[in-house]
């Protein structure tokens, strides 16, 4: 097919005054000349993949040449401008094409035809500047006849929208440096860093080219675990310019890496074309991972990338750009320990939505007491004594229903603010009850409060405890601080500095839950702490396991060697309360002697038993 306007018509004066204008546009943009980009060949690799075609060009039509900017499979780095299928295209609105160039009598004797690179095919779309000039030509070309329906137009259209976006990006860049993500004000291959919008514009951009291809594309939020140890040795510059080469190769060696970005200082995004495989793309993430961490060996510069990575797929998780990332960086937060590659999956986007929600309302239900603390009492005296109980954390939401410390604790400790608020109500309720305790019986019992590592090593925690009990006009030898040992940070002597301070208001420390994790005999032996919990887990084996009553049996011993008395938590049977017994533990919490209850149960308790 030929195009419907004459070519000719480009000598009218109208045309000439458009001439200039065009040129000037041109001339603005500034692009004529300058290397090969990445984010330009990006384009016309995805092009030729789309159209399964050998050749896909952009050009800038300059006053006497067509000149390449990106080029697949074309030798030559200009034209005459005199050829007429950039002619037509600058013309054309949509699409210029001719289907079979040897039919068609425009065409047939033109010298691309009958000499290199024998063009048999061909369909261009003008390439628009910032006030809509057409400066040059996205084009793919074949050496043999095809046909191209709308929908090929219309894909065609979304990829020169995609280089014109590229071509917004500029203009006052400073060029011939090379390829430099990341640092401030400079183009890149693959995105700057931070520039998240452009980065969502142009991965929408690939949806929307995908969606009409029918292909599947997975999104990858790929993190550089190990970064900091390169920056430990090199420098910001040379980190971006290996960081820029390792990607380029990445994407060089993968054709269905169709973009790649920075999205923070650590993080990747990564679009793959999965084109109709769908199945397997875990295999193919980590495929790509194991190429990302092969030795990047640039500049002299050996290093090894660790990655991990989320994944999401469009179209299943998501249509927007802004979606599948989150969903992919979701992936990511969300891997099981040890699972290098994630994929995403709803459950873990409805979670999050909960996770968000409790976050949320947490602060609302501290300030209007749907946040309350249930008492578990503590016995002596072989289970015969009550000796003190233990807050423990309730929350009762209108509309969400009852809530558990399991699943509430570890989201509040993820803000500040929030563990703040928890761990100040929990001291000036226990305060609170021990003035009252006070009032009526000369030996209150103990009560034990659960405090997080991270609010523990606040500067101001010492004074912040003083002055609840200041408040309330008690003092500290009523009160236990539970610590358990995985909150403790390995720093003995910072840990053992702030234990002392509290020391001196007479405040007693537990090391919680022991024999969970590491156990170590120098949380014991280092630690000015008073006593020792040992853990559930331990202790709801020792009827059934060997092993188990032989690790309760050690702690037991490790903490008497010390002068520490052990509570046993869990106790849920007569069997496990004979065996702590015999083995001498001194106290004990668990449902077979109570459970955790309200504030007036408590207070009968008390009073029935003190
Ligand atoms: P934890 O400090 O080890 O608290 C003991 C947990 O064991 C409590 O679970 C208690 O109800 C449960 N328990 C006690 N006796 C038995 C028993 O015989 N059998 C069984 N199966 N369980 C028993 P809870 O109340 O669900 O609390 C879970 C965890 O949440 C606590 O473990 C603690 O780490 C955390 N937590 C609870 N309240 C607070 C709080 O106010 N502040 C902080 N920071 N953490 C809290
Ligand atoms: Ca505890
Ligand atoms: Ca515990």
């Amino acid at each position: 097919m030929t195009d419907p306007q004459n070519p000719k018509a480009a000598l009218s004066s109208d045309s000439i005054a458009d001439e200039k204008l065009r040129l000037a546009e041109l001339a603005v943009l500034d692009i004529l000349d300058t290397g090969p980009e990445e984010r330009f060949d990006r384009v016309t690799r995805l092009a030729a993949k789309i159209f399964d075609v050998p050749t896909a060009l952009i050009s800038f039509i300059d006053h006497d040449r067509q000149w390449f900017k990106a080029r697949l499979g074309l030798e030559l780095c200009e034209t005459a401008r005199g050829n007429p299928f950039c002619r037509h295209t600058l013309n054309h609105a949509l699409v210029f094409r001719v289907e079979d160039t040897a039919a068609d009598p425009a065409f047939r004797d033109n010298s691309l035809v009958t000499g290199y690179p024998h063009i048999r095919f061909y369909a261009g779309r003008a390439i628009r500047g910032p006030t809509g000039q057409a400066v040059g030509a996205l084009c793919i070309i074949d050496y043999k006849p095809r046909t191209f329906d709308d929908r090929a137009q219309d894909i065609l259209i979304e990829l020169g929208a995609l280089v014109e976006a590229e071509l917004m990006r500029r203009p006052d860049w400073p060029r011939g440096a090379g390829h430099s993500i990341g640092e401030p004000g400079r183009p890149d291959p693959t995105g700057v860093v931070g520039h998240h919008d452009l980065i969502h514009a142009h991965v929408d951009r690939l949806l929307a080219i995908a969606a009409k291809v029918n292909h599947r594309l997975a999104i990858l939020h790929l993190r550089l675990d190990n970064l900091p140890e390169f920056k430990l040795v090199y420098d910001a510059g040379q980190t971006q310019r290996f960081i820029n080469r390792w990607l380029e190769d990445l994407q060089d060696k993968n054709t269905d890496l169709i973009y790649i970005a920075r999205l923070s200082e650590m993080a990747l995004l990564g679009v793959l074309d999965l084109a109709d495989r769908v199945d397997d793309i875990r295999r193919r993430c980590d495929a790509l991972r194991a190429q990302a961490i092969q030795t990047a060996d640039i500049n002299d510069i050996t290093f090894v990338f660790n990655t991990t990575a989320g994944v999401s797929l469009f179209p299943d998780h998501a249509s927007s750009a802004q979606e599948l990332i989150n969903n992919a960086r979701l992936a990511h937060a969300r891997r099981r320990p040890g699972d290098t590659t994630a994929l995403f999956t709803p459950l873990m986007a409805e979670r999050s939505q909960r996770q968000s929600l409790l976050q949320e309302r947490f602060m609302r239900a501290v300030v209007n007491d749907a946040l309350h603390f249930c008492w578990q009492p503590i016995f002596g005296n072989f289970g015969r004594t009550l000796v003190g109980f233990e807050l423990l954390a309730r929350w009762y939401d209108p509309q969400l229903g009852a809530i558990g410390p399991e699943e509430f604790i570890p989201l509040i400790d993820q803000q500040e603010r929030l563990k703040r608020a928890l761990v100040v109500k929990a001291i000036d309720t226990a305060c609170r009850q021990l003035a009252r305790w006070q009032t009526r019986h000369s030996e209150p019992p103990h009560i034990a409060i659960n405090i997080p590592g991270s609010e523990f090593y606040r500067e101001d925690f010492p004074d912040l405890v003083s002055s609840i009990l200041g408040d309330h006009g008690v003092a500290g030898n009523r009160l236990i601080l539970e610590l358990t040992e995985r909150s403790l940070i390995p720093d003995f002597e910072a840990t053992a500095q702030t234990m002392r301070r509290l020391r001196q208001t007479g405040i007693h420390i537990a090391i919680d839950d022991f024999g969970s994790g590491y156990s170590s005999i120098a949380y014991l032996t280092e630690l000015p702490i008073s006593s020792v919990k040992i853990d559930k887990s331990v202790v709801q084996q020792i009827d059934r396991a060997a092993q188990r009553y032989r690790l309760m049996q050690s702690i037991v011993d490790l903490a008497h060697g010390q002068n520490l008395p052990t509570v046993a938590e869990g106790v849920e049977t007569p069997a496990q309360l004979q065996l702590v017994t015999d083995m001498r533990c001194e106290y004990t919490q668990g449902f077979l002697l109570g459970r955790p209850q309200p504030l007036k149960q408590t207070d009968a308790l008390v009073d029935r038993s003190m």
